[in-house]
């Protein structure tokens, strides 16, 4: 018999009527013969009116009194949708997460899911009764059997673990968009469905701030290769698919703890140029890799890191079979650069590293594990390994060393890792030949106005400054996401210094802020900024690998729009650019439009 999870979203069960439609759409496919187990959020805003609620008690409310709560708004819909499906003679029962045997970490308010026990679900499905369950919450394993919750939106996955653990031939995540769009269409009108997307795309985006999925069913997904879609519970339309790959087999004994890093992967065969003291304004980015873009020169990562003064530094790596295109374009370019900026004091130089090597932690369960990159650069650091250049997006860390250590840095990792696989050497092209439709370059476009950046001026270049600075911030739970270290070296008290900055949640910012400022002191860098005017765009695509121009086109819409870019840092299937908070939504709408992903119609957002 076929099992299908289905899941529900709070402006899906909104109100009464909404409810009593939802019941009959379950009935639908219950009644067709499949076995159906339900997942809901709690109806409307409710979570949200609890939270303010609690605010207007406490500023600061224990997360145990918050868990306590919020599971409540949960309880409501799971109790009237169960009566719905009563009403229209569906035999059907209502569990809450600790009935069903959701068993968590005791970490309240996010925590993960250790293990399903299924039994009793089994127990009712044999009955042919469908199944509510209570999203976004367990039960905790200590003897004290805590309700925990697994955060804000962590109702997904509770669909998407249940579906895991029940082997269900399908998890279908209902809400009130078409599926998933090519931006929110809440801040661009004309956001087109997009008929599929790869679980590794809809992580970047999905921590890139689109709410629509959260990152941990994705992860969840891509782990144990559940067949997962998202569509409206308005209409029978068929949605987007999301696709995982065929998972490697894992036990789901400690279901969202697993292994976070799954394979080391390296890349020898890349060069980086670097472009220092280029003119801070806008332009200058899509300049330079328009040019190259027309050499067809494709490159891999980009990093401009904060500017000092009016000017900034631009590094990007590619082919080394390329480098001498891309080093004729840089050094014909510079020239330019620095009679267009009287205000430059000092000349804009071009350099370039032949002998490096990037090597890469890659995994799915790195999201929200703070420690992972800092136990990268710690072992890094212990091998004495001095990192260039951080790359990290949502499923991967690539830190660029010297070609000579490449070996060394490859066989510390996976020892660190336990990974006894071989390393893969990276691809240089996405493989299209196992694909029935060619992956766009661009699949999607995100902007997170919730990030601020932290900067650590004059960091000493030396192995292991980045393994503190990130160490002490996994101590703190602190996730950061984009990472990027300065390419200029300056000389203090006659040592060599780099600049490191990098983003994170708004609401971190300041403990993060604080414990740098301890650790400055004990490490003698200096100043410490942070900004929270920024928002961050990216544009993620797995088409991108190996095409040139994605790039350039991106930093031309910015340029058009007149929007100075702050930073810029990429992944293999992500550009973001750091832009000021009030250019943000215009900067989406602008980028959004340059790949092409408006159509002519505007999707219809419910309510
Ligand atoms: P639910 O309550 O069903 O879980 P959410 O509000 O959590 O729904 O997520 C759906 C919302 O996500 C949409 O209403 C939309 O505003 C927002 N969103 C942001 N980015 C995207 C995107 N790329 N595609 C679809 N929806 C998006
Ligand atoms: N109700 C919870 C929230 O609003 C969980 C969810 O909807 O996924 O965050
Ligand atoms: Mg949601």
């Amino acid at each position: 018999m076929v099992l299908i999870v289905q899941k529900y979203g709070g402006t899906s069960v909104g109100s009464v009527e909404r409810i009593q439609a939802v019941a009959k759409r379950v009935r639908k496919t219950a009644k067709l013969g499949n076995n159906v187990v339900v997942v809901v959020s709690a109806m409307g805003k409710t979570t949200d009116t609890l939270v303010n609620l609690a605010r207007s008690i406490s500023a600061s409310p224990s997360r145990r009194e918050m868990d306590m709560l919020l599971s409540t708004g949960e309880q409501v819909s799971i109790a009237l949708l169960s009566m719905a499906l009563q009403e229209l003679g569906q035999p059907a029962i209502s569990l809450t997460g600790a009935q069903v045997g959701i068993v968590t970490e005791a970490e309240h308010s996010r925590a993960r899911i250790l293990q399903i026990k299924t039994q009793r679900i089994q127990r009712h499905l044999d009955r042919g009764e469908v199944i509510v369950v209570a999203g976004f919450q367990g039960i905790s394993s200590s003897n004290d059997l805590e309700i925990t919750t697994l955060g804000r939106g962590g109702s997904d996955t509770s669909a998407v673990a249940l579906a895991a653990a029940l082997g269900a031939n399908c998890c279908e995540i209902y809400t009130d968009v078409p599926g998933i769009l090519t931006t929110d269409p809440r801040l661009v009108s004309d956001a087109q469905l997009m008929a599929e997307i790869t679980c590794d795309e809809m992580l970047e985006l999905a921590s890139l701030g689109a709410k629509v999925l959260h990152p941990r069913a994705v992860e969840i997904a891509r782990n144990y290769g559940v067949p997962l879609v998202v569509r409206s519970s308005w209409s029978e339309d068929p949605g987007t698919k999301v696709n995982s790959p065929i998972p490697m087999p894992r036990s789901l004994d400690g279901l969202e703890i697993t292994k976070a890093v799954d394979g080391v992967v390296y890349d020898i065969d890349r060069a980086k140029v670097a472009l220092l003291r280029v003119p801070d304004r806008p332009g200058v980015a899509a300049n330079l890799f328009g040019e190259i873009a027309r050499q067809n020169v494709d490159v891999d990562l980009i990093i401009q890191s904060i500017h000092e003064g009016n000017t900034n530094d631009i590094a990007f790596t590619c082919l080394k079979g390329e480098l001498n295109k891309a080093e004729a374009v840089a050094e014909a370019i510079a020239p330019v650069l620095r009679t267009s900026s009287s205000a430059v004091a000092e000349e804009a130089e071009v350099i370039v590293d032949k002998e490096i090597a990037k090597v890469a932690i890659a995994g799915a369960g790195m999201i929200g594990r703070p420690g992972i990159a800092a136990k990268m650069f710690k072992t890094l650091a212990d091998e004495g390994v001095n990192i260039e250049m951080i790359s990290t997006s949502e499923v991967q860390v690539s830190c660029v060393i010297d070609a000579e250590m490449c070996d060394r840095a490859i066989a510390a990792l996976s020892r660190a890792f336990e990974i006894n696989s071989s390393p893969l050497q990276l691809p240089h092209s996405t493989d299209e030949s196992h694909s029935s439709t060619v992956i766009p370059a661009v699949r999607g476009v995100a902007l997170d106005r919730n990030q601020a950046r932290l900067a650590i001026r004059h960091v000493s270049d030396r192995p292991g400054m980045a393994a503190q600075i990130f160490g002490l911030l996994a101590e703190k739970n602190i996730s950061v996401d984009t990472i990027i270290q300065s390419q200029r070296c300056r000389i203090i008290k006659g040592i060599p210094t780099r600049d490191i900055a990098f983003t994170l949640a708004q609401t971190d910012a300041e403990v993060g802020r604080i414990a740098l400022e301890e650790l400055a002191a004990t490490i003698g860098c200096g100043e410490i900024l942070v900004n929270t005017e920024i928002a961050k765009l990216s544009i993620v695509g797995a088409g991108m690998i190996g095409k040139p121009g994605v790039a350039a086109r991106f930093f031309a819409a910015l340029a058009q729009e007149k929007i100075n870019i702050e930073t810029i840092a990429t992944s293999e299937i992500k550009i973001s650019c750091l832009v000021a908070t009030e250019d943000g939504v215009k900067a989406l709408q602008a980028v959004h439009k340059a790949f092409g992903l408006a159509g002519k119609e505007a999707v219809e957002v419910s309510s």
